[in-house]
């Protein structure tokens, strides 16, 4: 939503090109709601959502821990005013002299989901804590995040054995039930996989502590989801289902529930058309598309509200594109998008819900555009 603040900004200030205005009011009040939902994990920002150094150092102030996914965003947190202890390195995906380097800065919590991993982590950062993490079929995501990382939970026993035969102390599971996941219930499987691998592991005489139970609170878009309340329920039912009174150490790594909704991207409407006199869609042209920071659009996932001046008054199905010569960098076409039809060249529109997973989404240069602009308020 485009807060009062976000207005005001806009108004006063009427920043040239697009874009983005992110309310740090917001992110407080989403890291507190979070706090509220699950007061006994702990909360590790997914970085990558939106590494603004005033984000970052908001979170820092307010007592996150963060989740990063390079040395880059490592070093980010850490300027922010994190220490080490609070940063976990949790990409599966790392180059061993990164993991060095990691371990140089102090770092010393580490994700894994393969043995070959593993052996990385115990050469790079002899010692550290390791967690394991193990697939989830992503169903209720909107944006998957599932086949890509992650190994099955009885390969996760055999990583994590590994581990600690290499000197390593095996720390726990580790899952993501995709991004803007919609069903509270999702975690229940995930959570009973981190249990079945607790117990194999207990029986090997390994006690794990840690499960990370990832990100996938959504934000706002065009449909109401529900508050991180009744995540917050869901998911503290399912630890005590399948652990019990023994819970362990719980993590979580909000990314987009953190900072989506605290962000409006500010556009301009470049060119309104029809590709013949009978086309059933109007194509409006924004100043904004695929490269410039709504790469999330790709196979129209992420659908974004987008509030015009004209709202209210009688709409078209439109299709909506972005500004680059890139027959890719089309919006909403198969799923048209309802706009008022009096819209045209030279309106401002606001593209709402657009603070996570989209400044560093921006391209460099493509076109001769620049990347993504950001104001953080
Ligand atoms: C991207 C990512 C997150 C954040 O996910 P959201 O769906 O944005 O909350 C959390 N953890 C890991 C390991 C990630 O890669």
């Amino acid at each position: 939503m485009a807060t009062q603040r976000i207005l005001d900004f806009l108004a006063t200030r009427r920043p040239d090109g697009p874009c983005l205005v992110v309310d740090l009011d917001i992110v407080e009040d989403n890291f507190n709601a979070f706090r509220k939902a699950l007061p006994d994990s702990a909360i590790f920002y997914a970085v990558k959502a939106n590494p603004a150094p005033e984000v970052l150092r908001l979170l820092a102030s307010l007592g996150s821990n963060f989740d990063c996914a390079s040395v880059a965003e490592i070093e980010m947190a850490l300027e922010a005013g994190a220490t080490a202890k609070r940063i976990s390195y949790g990409n599966t995906i790392k180059k061993e002299r990164d993991i060095a380097r990691a371990h140089a800065l102090g770092v010393s919590l580490f994700a894994v989901d393969c043995v070959e991993e593993v052996e990385k982590v115990a050469r790079a950062a002899p010692g550290a804590r390791v967690f394991c993490r193990v697939l989830t079929d992503g169903e209720g995501a909107e944006w998957p995040l599932s086949r890509k990382f992650g190994c099955v939970p009885t390969m996760a026993i055999d990583v994590l054995m590994q581990a600690n035969a290499l000197g390593l102390t095996a720390t726990g599971v580790s899952f993501h039930v995709g991004s803007q996941q919609t069903d509270t219930e999702a975690w229940d499987a995930a959570i009973a996989d981190a249990k079945y691998v607790f117990e194999a592991l207990a029986d090997k005489g390994i006690v794990l502590t840690l499960v990370n139970m990832g990100g996938g609170f959504p934000t706002r878009y065009l449909k109401d989801v529900p508050a991180a309340s009744a995540y917050g329920q869901a998911i503290f039912a399912s630890l005590s289902k399948h652990f019990g009174n023994r819970l362990p150490e719980t993590i979580i790594e909000p990314g987009r529930g953190m900072v989506g909704d605290a962000g409006v991207i500010k556009a301009e409407v470049v060119l309104v058309s029809k590709k013949s006199d009978e086309d059933a869609n109007r194509w409006v042209y924004l100043d904004i598309g695929k490269f410039g920071g709504l790469a999330e659009t790709m196979d129209e996932a992420i659908r974004y509200p987008i509030v015009t001046q004209h709202d209210g008054e009688r709409t078209e199905p439109c299709v909506i594109a972005g500004p680059t010569c890139d027959s890719a960098d089309v919006l909403y076409e198969r799923t048209p998008y309802p706009l008022p039809i009096s819209l045209t060249v030279g309106d401002e529109v606001l593209i709402e819900g657009t603070g996570a997973y989209t400044t560093t989404y921006a391209s460099v240069a493509f076109n001769g555009i620049e990347p993504l602009r950001a104001y953080v308020i």
